[in-house]
């Protein structure tokens, strides 16, 4: 098959892992873009309770959001275990979670982000897909070093000059709290979307699905628990306001 020369506009390829934060990106950019593709990384993450997440969150897609449903295009799962053994981080192995020595969590996996929208935007060549989207967020996680905007701005310069290609690295929820993001996906697709993502999405650092709390399953101790719980409740104090648009 020829390389495509040029990319027919409005394309897009979600990295979408099954969480809050990439099933609200995936709403987003079913909103935007006429063609959206989904990609997926196994790098030997012990829960593949987060692989089976992404699939039910898709199928939900297709059958209660018909606009949706004719935009959304196949999804991709990329093996990656090679590198989850070099992060050899608290997903990854049996080591217990902890905070390091860099402030970090022990579950980081340093330069993951980098990877994998390095692997994204190879795909996306091959798709034809110009618009890479992404959940990384500043606002709870500044400890992440590769969610930052700084750093995908350069990777992006990176990988357009070394793919000669012009992609745009999209992260709607770089500057959202977790509340504002339960508001984004209030106004993206309503009670409906909110219900879907509060009970099928998983954000569980133990891969527990355990009993459905107020939002959501999980564990409902570990930090990625402890947030998703806090920006809930912080967006029912304040009312379920959906976000401004
Ligand atoms: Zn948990």
């Amino acid at each position: 098959m020829p390389l495509p020369s040029s990319f027919p506009p409005e394309a897009a390829l979600v990295l979408f892992s099954g969480g809050q934060d990439s099933s609200v990106c995936l709403a987003w950019a079913l909103e935007r873009y006429g063609r959206v593709e989904t990609v997926g990384f196994d790098y030997g993450q012990h829960h593949g309770v987060e692989m089976q997440a992404r699939q039910v969150v898709r199928e939900n897609v297709l059958a209660g959001f018909p606009d949706w449903a004719a935009r959304l295009g196949p999804d991709h799962e990329l093996e990656m275990r090679g590198f989850g053994t070099i992060g050899g981080s608290a997903l990854t192995t049996n080591r217990e979670m902890e905070i390091n020595e860099r402030g970090l969590p022990s579950t980081f996996v340093p330069g993951r982000n980098l990877v994998f929208l390095t692997y994204a935007a190879a795909l996306a060549d091959r798709r034809g897909l110009n618009v890479l989207i992404g959940g990384m967020c500043e606002t709870d996680f500044s400890g992440y070093p590769d969610c930052r905007r700084d750093t995908l701005d350069a990777l992006q310069s990176a990988l357009n000059l070394g793919m000669d290609r012009d992609f745009r690295i999209e992260t709607p929820l770089m500057y959202l709290t977790k509340a504002q993001t339960w508001a984004l996906s209030k106004r993206l697709g309503g009670q409906d979307l909110v219900d879907l993502i509060m009970s099928e999405s998983h954000t569980c650092y133990l891969g527990e699905r355990g009993q459905l709390h107020a939002w959501g399953h999980g564990c409902g101790t570990c930090p990625a628990c402890d947030l998703r719980a806090k920006g809930w409740a912080e967006w029912h104090a304040a009312g379920e306001p959906g976000a401004p648009s």
